[in-house]
């Protein structure tokens, strides 16, 4: 899950501010515009050109606007039909076009689109603000909200008029005069600090880089070298570069033998924005903390974590709180268990000196070769994209009846794969496009988002179109793309945002959304199967010898599962938990950010000097600069919806059980935002969610192992109850569900 708010994400984030919709639309030239007559109604990418997206921005903004002047100026009583459904139909060309925007400006941006992006995405901002800050439109939404009761509405219907209420409120539309008028300071100064930040993290990411020769790389591998060798090439260098990027620093971490330089490059990654210079961000998250207490409470809530929290599964900072540190002291513990063994081999090579928080990955992969014997690279042979793809279409099957099936239809770049979804009954589902290797115009990870949302038209579902975009390992010469452990669970991860799109039925627009901090539940449970054993022996066969992965290779893949999990669950709660303490202030008194993340983790909380939590306030942009603040702990939590819900495949002692995936399917993945997340859920499950199998998962579990039997069966007696979210309706950045970068992933 999950990345930076960038411009183009910020579109996805607009479109799902307001929904969508009128049918009817003036002939035009501009593909956009025009009713499309492909086939599965998949966009007609062959004839869309980057100068059509800003007339057609102009076109469907006018049309919504129009959509919206007929609700307001409509002499009729406001009923559900003529305010809450129209309302949810205003806008659909609008909606379409940014989705398309949305997704082609991340996976093939050039200059001119860039351009569009800049001068389109203020307006588009704004276009949606005035609609929000309506006071004519809010008052035809109260009118229905306050008599709802009576109108009998079902369930969806119900929830449809709350969320659209909710919304408004949330927005602001209860405040008068000088409040309303703050509130829009706010939200101004904190858009434009939020801007600087993500500004200064970019020169500064870009300003440092590790200029390297021939024998300083000489320890690399070769692979490594030769990524450095094209950095420094395409910055007009000769010799070797690393930057702060996490793909080109953690190799270099892992295997260079040089401590300085190790030590010279963390460092430079660990100190961004925090050198007292010009790029400083120091201030601007200070400024930012403050205001967003002031708004929160201008809103009605003790704390800005309260205020976003209120529209999740969790329902409270404090049931967030109550996870997080619940995994916190384990993982240190691990964690420190996994540097007394690092230690050893550490006091061998640097007698009489002090570890250090960079020289953590290379002991740690010392360790990995020492005790796991793991070869990744003989892993890869066998882990081929075609392979990968095939072996999540075969669990799709399985699991849920569905086939993939290859066809010719219009895209945007050759290197796109495009496939019809069918249903068990040979219905059509969907369109599934997948465009897996990097390329200049994408931006980096992996994502998977809609080109077009399934919906219903005159009662009608329309099927959806989806796309996975990677930046995976290309095909060099004759060899096939071979991809990494981390690349072949990505597939797996995007593939469940995937399945999650194509599954949805939902009748309203405006209910497609689901909880941010549900988002992830059906992307990584799909992880949990790329390397079980009776799937990995289904797809991963050599790529040129055709041979089934060996046993005794997968056993090695499961004994090296828990592998520096202390570490990493360490460093992703530490940085979830600085993010709930800045954002749950209840009031702001000047601070020093710096010192107020040592207090909170160092002296409070006891974090070792040898590990810094994933990230540190000052390029923490996920929650300054994106759509995560108070929520960069939603992975972890659908990480522990995500493992029980496997659990019960486990249970069931059929890790394909069709039962169960229909179950899920029906309850969960095609519901959209229809039901809370955790009511899904509990249907799915018939219980609340226990954390036992995530801890189990991280290596955090701390049953001895011959009462392991026992404690499986006392779980089912007393689940670790979650807080019951309250009513979930949010206004979280679309990008976290369909964004998933692979270095800043968590
Ligand atoms: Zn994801």
């Amino acid at each position: 899950m999950k990345r930076l708010l960038t411009l183009s994400s910020l579109l996805f984030v607009m479109t799902m501010i307001m929904s969508c919709g009128s049918e009817q639309k003036a002939l035009t030239e501009n593909p956009l515009l025009d009713e499309w007559t492909t086939e599965f109604g998949v966009p007609p990418f062959d004839q869309i050109r980057t100068e059509h997206y800003e007339p057609a921005f102009e076109a469907a903004m006018l049309e919504h606007n129009a959509e919206i002047d007929a609700i307001v100026n409509s002499e009729e009583e406001p009923t559900f039909e003529s305010v809450i459904v129209a309302l949810d139909n205003a806008g659909i060309k609008l909606s379409e076009i940014c989705l398309i925007f949305g997704m082609i400006s991340s996976s093939d941006l050039d200059a001119e689109m860039q351009e569009v992006q800049q001068r389109m995405m203020p307006l588009i901002e704004e276009h949606f603000n005035t609609i929000m800050l309506n006071d004519a439109l809010f008052a035809k939404v109260k009118a229905v909200y306050d008599k709802r009761a009576t109108l009998g509405l079902d369930d969806v219907q119900m929830r449809l008029v709350e969320k659209t209420y909710n919304d408004f409120v949330r927005s602001g539309a209860l405040l008068e005069g000088a409040d309303k008028e703050r509130l829009m300071q706010i939200n101004a100064e904190l858009a434009d600090l939020s801007i600087r930040f993500g500004n200064n993290l970019l020169a500064e990411n870009g300003s440092f880089c590790l200029e390297l020769t021939d024998s300083q790389v000489a320890d690399l591998p070769s692979g490594v070298r030769t990524q450095a060798q094209e950095a420094a090439a395409s910055m007009g260098k000769t010799g070797y570069v690393f930057t702060l990027d996490k793909p080109s620093m953690l190799p270099f971490l892992t295997y260079s033998t040089d401590r300085d330089l190790r030590r010279e490059l963390y460092d430079g990654y660990l100190m961004r924005c925090n050198n007292d210079n010009e790029y400083d961000n120091k201030q601007l998250a200070e400024d930012m903390a403050r205001l967003r207490v002031e708004k929160a409470h201008l809103l009605g809530y003790d704390s800005y974590s309260h205020y976003v929290i209120a529209d999740q599964m969790a329902g409270t900072p404090e049931a967030v709180y109550a996870l997080l540190d619940e995994i916190f002291e384990p993982a240190l513990e691990s964690a420190k268990r996994e540097l007394e063994e690092m230690q050893r081999l550490f006091e061998k090579d640097h007698p009489g000196e002090t570890f250090e928080k960079s020289d953590w990955w290379f002991y740690a992969e010392k360790v990995r070769k020492q005790k796991y014997q793991l070869d990744e690279e003989a892993v890869r042979q066998y882990l081929s994209l075609d392979n990968v793809r095939d072996g999540m279409f075969y669990l799709a099957n399985r699991l849920y009846g569905i086939t993939f099936r290859p066809i010719t239809a219009p895209r945007y770049h050759k290197e796109c794969t495009v496939y019809q979804v069918l249903d068990h009954d040979q219905s059509h589902i969907g369109v599934l496009y997948i465009d897996p290797y990097p390329r200049k115009s994408k931006s980096g990870g992996a994502w998977c988002g809609n080109f077009t949302e399934q919906r219903y038209v005159d009662g009608k579902r329309k099927a959806p179109v989806v796309g996975i975009v990677c930046n995976f390992t290309p095909p060099v010469g004759d060899t096939p793309s071979l991809l990494s452990f981390d690349e072949a669970e990505t597939m797996f991860h995007e593939f469940g945002h995937a399945l999650h799109f194509l599954f949805a039925d939902v009748r309203y627009r405006g209910l497609t959304e689901v909880e941010g901090d549900f988002v992830e539940l059906p992307s990584q449970i799909m992880e949990n199967w790329a390397f079980e054993p009776e799937i990995m022996q289904k797809y991963a066969t050599h790529h040129s010898t055709g041979e089934v992965i060996p046993d005794n290779l997968i056993r090695k893949i499961q004994n090296a599962a828990l592998f520096n999990q202390g570490f990493t669950t360490t460093e992703l709660a530490a940085a979830a938990l600085i993010d709930m303490d800045i954002h749950s202030l209840t009031s702001y008194t000047d601070m020093n950010i710096v010192d107020f993340e040592t207090y909170n983790l160092a002296t409070r909380r006891g974090l070792i000097p040898e590990i810094a939590p994933r990230y540190r306030y000052t390029y923490f942009a996920h929650i300054f600069n994106g759509g995560y603040s108070s929520g960069y702990y939603f992975y972890l939590w659908a990480e522990v919806l995500d493992k029980d819900a496997f659990a019960a495949f486990k249970e069931s002692r059929d890790i394909c059980d069709r039962e169960l995936a229909t179950s899920f399917r029906y309850n969960l993945l095609s519901q959209g935002g229809q039901r809370p997340g955790m009511e899904m859920y509990r249907t799915f499950r018939g219980a609340d969610p226990d954390k036992s199998a995530m801890l189990k998962a991280r290596g955090l579990w701390s049953e001895p192992e011959e009462q392991i039997e026992e404690a499986v069966v006392e779980e089912f007696v007393a689940p670790t109850r979650f807080q019951p979210g309250t009513r979930p309706v949010h206004d979280i950045s679309r990008t976290a569900k369909t964004v998933r970068p692979q270095a800043d992933v968590e």
